[in-house]
């Protein structure tokens, strides 16, 4: 069971900051989706629930998420259905239910780096930053290979432009998570291609990525990126699927993404 000793609604972020550093074992709360169903004996719980992060807003060269922005919210946006073909709404309708929607968070997701993480795919393929309290702004790529030291994610940052995104993932059912997932993208010429649930978390696929944005994007040459991508990616087994056969499944995803991205 989870326990809690103090609970603290901060009036700042500097506040939430403060305490969050304060002790090991104080800790933020986002929508408490994964923090409830595991057992740790928590100091302080932070809830940023009086900061204003839940937010959805479009500048004129930014979309912003905030990190106290659920699920749910991501879903029926019309912000976020707007753009990139819709990919981020896209990549959460699907996750369990809309109960569990209506409570987790963007910025918890995205802080823990899960490999399983579908939004996080999505988000991967639209060279989106992560802004933290401490920390920063940092491209979101860098901050999933490297981490930081403890941190608030605060909201995300993605440029807006005209990038045609597809979100896929394959799952055994409905309520489990993704076996792999993967999302492709293409801004002019430029196309990235991202896989995650590998079962290791998302990595954009660089040689495959930059070979398809040199090609004519012909038939051979799209199987040709969607192999390249398999072999520059590492893969591993699971209860949930074996590499070979996430290999196999990867190889398909792309090419389909690829060839919708282009209708
Ligand atoms: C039953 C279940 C099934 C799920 N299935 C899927 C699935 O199929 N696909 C999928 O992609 N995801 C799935 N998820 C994960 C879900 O989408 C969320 O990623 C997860 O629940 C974390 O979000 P939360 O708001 O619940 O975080 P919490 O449980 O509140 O927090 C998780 C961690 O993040 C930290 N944290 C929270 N907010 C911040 C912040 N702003 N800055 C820094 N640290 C922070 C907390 O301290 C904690 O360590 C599932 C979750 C559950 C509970």
């Amino acid at each position: 069971m989870l326990a809690i000793q103090n609970y603290l609604l901060p009036e700042t972020l500097e506040e939430a900051y403060k305490a969050l550093i304060e002790k090991r074992n104080n800790k933020i709360l986002g929508g408490c989706g994964f923090l409830r169903m595991g057992s740790q004996k928590i100091g302080t719980a932070i809830d940023l629930s009086n900061l204003n992060l839940d937010f959805i807003a479009e500048g004129e060269n930014i979309v912003e998420i905030g990190a106290m922005t659920t699920f749910r919210q991501v879903e029926t946006s019309s912000v976020m259905k707007k753009y990139f073909d819709g990919i981020l709404p896209k990549s959460v309708e699907h996750i369990v239910g809309v109960q569990l929607r209506n409570i987790v968070t963007v910025g918890a997701t995205v802080y823990s780096r899960y490999g399983f993480s579908d939004f996080i795919t999505a988000l991967l393929c639209l060279e989106a930053k992560v802004v933290l309290h401490s920390g920063g702004e940092i491209l979101l790529e860098e901050f999933l290979k490297n981490g930081v030291e403890r941190d608030i994610l605060i909201k995300i940052i993605i440029p807006k432009s005209n990038r045609r995104a597809v979100f896929k993932m394959m799952r055994n059912s409905k309520s489990d998570y993704a076996i792999l997932n993967i999302s492709v993208s293409k801004l002019d010429k430029d196309w990235k291609i991202v896989v995650g649930a590998r079962p290791q978390r998302a990595e954009i696929a660089k040689e495959a990525s930059s070979y398809l944005t040199n090609s004519n994007e012909t038939v051979e040459e799209i199987e040709h990126a969607a192999m390249l991508a398999v072999n520059e990616l590492t893969f591993g087994s699971n209860m949930r699927g074996s590499k070979e056969y996430r290999r196999s499944i990867c190889k398909v995803l792309i090419k389909r993404a690829i060839l919708e991205v282009l209708s």
